[in-house]
């Protein structure tokens, strides 16, 4: 059958692929660990479990207003004044399922052929192909290891032109867990305010923060760019709900419009149980939050440790979210049972092959030269598995 060009320019979610052939694997007897999806693996808090139980038993379990219900826009306006001392009125919020779904509303709405959409890279997998979909060109930034992987505002400045729609910021990153300081968002936003460009913010893992480093967002440091920048977030890292999918936006009342209308014809609204969930979550006690950074930091100290006592791997401390981006250098061009190492997808099937590890390969973020490995697993797990790593390493040719 004949398909779109639309859809034959993107690939499969990588992340996701991997997982499922980890899960594939493991259903099959092959005793694998995985580092590969990005998910909490906490259990979502019983508070939350027992709203969405109310829900049901309440019946709630219809149709809801399209961009979300009211009490779940005041839970979210609640929290970004709490948070991020930002004010929203419920017109500037549309609730969505997932972040994921919220960033391809905010891409449709927004970007089309001519449109550019800068990127800094190591980027999350999916937003080159969420920003392709829309005929809009993706502009990679590149950031450099040796820099943090941290955007230098010279180079924003350069890579914005006059076609530049908006600027993609996540921090803490997705893979690279880097994080700005509230100093370093302050200068990115400068930038972008005296450029005049939108600024999408992914602030999914705002909540998983090390060393005491506090968070910010463009739109928080710089009076200019709230009317410039809308908000992601989700419900799915902070308060282990990937499953339920909640995500949403904050920003100007015309692009929450649109997307919301966007939102009529595609999705209608979120799961209305997992709205009611959400409230709660939101509102509700936060003591997960605290429980799993606490647990997240310990974990990312001992896999950066284990990391870096690998001959061949250099693994940078990552400030924020649960995973870690260590450079592979020193691997490619070894050899496995005869195969040279070429790429990092060279790597992650060696080490699924020779480990029974799964990771994700470096070049699906736009920097071939690493591998991705979500530290969201046991402690148990994380020394297995990098006991694993070590053996396989020392055995390559
Ligand atoms: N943004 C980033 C940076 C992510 O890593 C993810 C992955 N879950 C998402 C957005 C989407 O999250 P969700 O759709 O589960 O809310
Ligand atoms: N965001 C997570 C990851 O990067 C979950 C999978 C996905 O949505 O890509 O692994």
């Amino acid at each position: 059958m004949k398909l779109t060009a639309r859809i034959n320019s993107i690939k499969p979610s990588p992340t996701l692929a991997i997982t499922m052939k980890a899960n594939a694997l493991r259903a099959e007897g092959r005793d694998i660990i995985g580092f590969g999806a990005g998910e909490p693996d906490f259990d979502t808090p019983d508070n939350v479990k027992q709203a969405a139980i109310r829900a049901i038993n309440e019946g709630f379990t219809k149709y809801t207003p399209v961009g979300g219900i009211d009490e779940l826009k005041d839970a979210i306006i609640a929290k970004l004044q709490r948070d991020n001392h930002l004010s929203y009125t419920r017109a500037q919020i549309c609730v969505s399922c997932g972040a994921k779904h919220t960033l391809y509303n905010l891409a449709q709405v927004l970007f089309e052929e001519g449109d550019e959409v800068v990127i800094p890279s190591p980027y999350w997998v999916s937003y080159p192909d969420i920003v392709m979909l829309t005929g809009a060109k993706a502009v990679i930034l590149k950031t450099r290891a040796s820099e943090g992987f941290k955007i230098q505002p010279s180079e924003l400045e350069t890579a914005i032109t006059d076609r530049t729609r908006a600027v993609i910021i996540n921090s803490p990153s997705n893979p690279s867990g880097v994080a700005y300081s509230p100093a370093e968002v302050e200068k990115l936003a400068a930038v972008i305010a005296r450029k005049k460009v939108l600024a999408i913010s992914d602030d999914i893992y705002e909540k998983i923060l090390y060393d005491g480093l506090d968070f910010a967002n463009v739109a928080s440091v710089h009076p200019a760019m709230k009317e410039l920048t809308v908000v992601v977030n989700g419900l799915s890292k902070s308060h282990a709900m990937t499953g339920w999918r909640i995500g949403y936006a904050a920003g100007p009342a015309d692009i929450i419009a649109a997307a919301t209308k966007l939102q009529s014809q595609n999705t209608s609204n979120p799961t209305s149980i997992a709205q009611k969930a959400s409230v709660e979550a939101l509102n509700g006690d936060q003591a997960i939050v605290g429980t799993m950074v606490r647990e997240f930091e310990k974990r990312r100290n001992v896999i950066v440790e284990r990391l870096n006592a690998i001959p061949g791997i250099t693994c940078m401390t990552p400030q924020g979210a649960f995973y870690v981006f260590p450079e592979i250098a020193g691997l490619l061009g070894r050899k496995h049972d005869g195969k040279v190492l070429t790429t990092s997808s060279d790597v992650a099937a060696w080490l699924l092959d020779a480990a029974n590890v799964a990771v994700i390969p470096g070049g699906e973020f736009g920097h071939d030269d690493h591998i991705r490995l979500s530290y969201a697993t046991s402690m148990a797990n994380i020394e297995k598995g990098l006991d694993r790593i070590r053996d396989a390493a020392l055995k390559l040719e």
